[in-house]
C-alpha cells in the first residue's frame, strides 16, 4: 500500500477526480463515496490477470475516487472488452466454429451479496456490464442467448459487429485448414492462428471500506462449438466473491475449473485461513486431480492451462497457476504484473 495520503492530498486528488470520474459509471450501484485514509478498514487493492494492468488501474483509481467495489471492477475489464487487440475478450474476441462471437461474463457484489451472468451473449461489446445489470436490476442472476441480448438493448445497448479483421482472418484460416480434403484449400498458419486459444479477464477489487467484488468476461475458447459456455459467467467457478471472506476468479481452461467449482472452492480455502496464493494452488491440486488422464501427461501433469486469481477481506492477495505464470495486482502502490505461484516447472 502506498504511504498514508495526508488528508490534504487525498481531499485534493478526491475533488480533482470527481466531477470526471461521476458520470463515466453507468448504472453505477452506488455514487462515489471518497473515505478519508483515516478511516480506511482495508488495503484497497485490485487484482486480475495478466492482461489487466490497465484494469487494475483503473479500478484502483475509481476505489480511491470512492467508486463501489463493483462498478471499479467493471469499469476495469471493459478497457479490455473494448480493446479490439485483445482477442480473448469482448469486441474482438474470437468465434466460435460458426464465426460468430459469443461472450459470457460474470460478477459478484459482495455488499449486497448479490450475482448477475450473461451467457452465449452476441453482437454486444461489454458483457461485464450487461451482467452487472442482471444482477442490479432482476430478480434472476444468469441470462443466456437472445434474452440475454434482448435484455441488454432494453437497457440503451446497441448491436455491433464483434469481429475484426483479425479475428475473422484467424477464424478463416481455421476453417480452411480444419480438413485437407474439403473444397477450402489449406493455407499457411504461421502465427498457429488455428490453434484453439483461451484468454479471459478476472478482476477481484477490494475497497478501503473492505467492501470486495469480482467479474470476469470472455469470449471463450476459440473455435468452441456454438452455445458452449466456459467457466467464465458460472458463479463459483468463473469467480466468486463473499463479503466476510474474499473473492476469487480464473482464466484458462473452464471445463477444468467448473469441476471442481474453483472460485467458490477457492474462497473456501481462504475462508478456513489459507492465504490468497495457498489458496489457489490448492484449488489446483484439486484440479489436477479431477482431470481425466487424456488430458494429462506421461508424468501426470495437465497438458492444459488453468489459473486462479483471489483477494481476501484485509486486502492480502495473490495467485497461481498450474506453470509459471504471470498476474497483474494494485497493491497501493503501483499497477505491476507479478510472478505466480505454481505447482509445476514448464518441461522436465
Ligand atoms: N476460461 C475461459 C473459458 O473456458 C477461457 C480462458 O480463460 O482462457 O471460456
Amino acid at each position: 500500500m502506498s504511504g498514508p495520503l495526508s488528508r490534504r492530498e487525498f481531499l485534493a486528488s478526491t475533488a480533482a477526480t470527481l466531477p470526471l470520474l461521476a458520470p463515466a459509471i453507468p448504472h453505477a450501484m452506488r455514487p462515489l463515496r471518497p473515505l478519508p485514509p483515516s478511516r480506511w478498514a482495508a488495503k484497497p487493492v485490485v487484482v486480475a490477470s495478466a492482461n489487466g494492468l490497465r484494469a487494475v488501474q483503473k479500478a484502483f483509481d475509481l476505489l480511491i475516487a470512492g467508486a463501489d467495489t463493483l462498478d471499479a471492477a467493471v469499469e476495469g475489464v471493459k478497457i479490455q472488452e473494448l480493446d479490439p487487440e485483445d482477442d480473448s475478450v469482448g469486441y474482438g474476441g474470437l468465434p466460435n466454429a460458426d464465426g460468430v462471437v459469443q461472450l459470457d461474463a460474470s460478477c459478484m457484489h459482495g455488499p449486497t451479496r448479490r450475482a448477475g451472468a450473461v451467457g452465449c451473449l452476441e453482437n454486444i461489446k461489454t458483457p461485464s456490464e450487461v451482467a452487472k445489470l442482471v444482477l442490479k436490476y432482476t430478480n434472476h442472476i444468469f441470462l443466456v442467448g437472445e434474452g440475454a441480448k434482448r435484455f441488454a438493448l432494453s437497457y440503451g445497448f446497441t448491436e455491433e459487429d464483434l469481429m475484426t479483421a483479425h479475428s475473422r482472418d484467424a477464424w478463416l484460416r481455421w476453417r480452411a485448414n480444419l480438413n485437407p480434403t474439403d473444397n477450402f484449400l489449406d493455407v499457411p498458419d504461421t502465427e498457429r492462428l488455428t490453434t484453439p486459444k483461451t484468454g479471459t479477464i478476472n478482476c477481484n477489487a477490494v475497497t478501503p471500506q473492505g467492501d470486495i467484488s469480482s467479474v470476469t468476461t470472455t469470449s471463450g475458447l476459440s473455435w468452441k462449438i456454438p452455445g458452449r459456455v466456459g467457466d467464465s459467467p458460472i458463479i463459483g467457478a468463473g469467480q466468486y466473491c463473499d463479503n466476510d471472506v474474499g473473492a476469487a476468479g480464473s482464466t484458462g481452461r473452464g471445463e477444468s475449473n467448473i469441476k471442481v467449482c474453483g472460485g467458490f472452492l477457492t474462497v473456501e480455502h481462504m475462508r478456513r485461513g489459507m492465504k490468497p496464493a495457498d489458496a489457489c494452488l490448492e484449488t489446483l491440486k484439486r484440479v489436477v486431480a479431477a482431470t481425466e488422464p487424456r488430458l494429462l501427461d506421461e508424468r501426470g501433469r495437465p497438458r492444459f492451462g488453468l489459473s486462479f486469481y483471489a483477494v481476501n477481506k484485509r486486502g492480502e492477495f495473490g495467485a497461481a497457476t498450474l506453470y509459471p505464470g504471470r498476474y497483474a495486482a494494485h497493491d497501493g502502490t503501483a499497477a505491476r504484473i507479478r510472478d505466480t505461484a505454481y505447482l509445476y516447472q514448464r518441461g522436465n
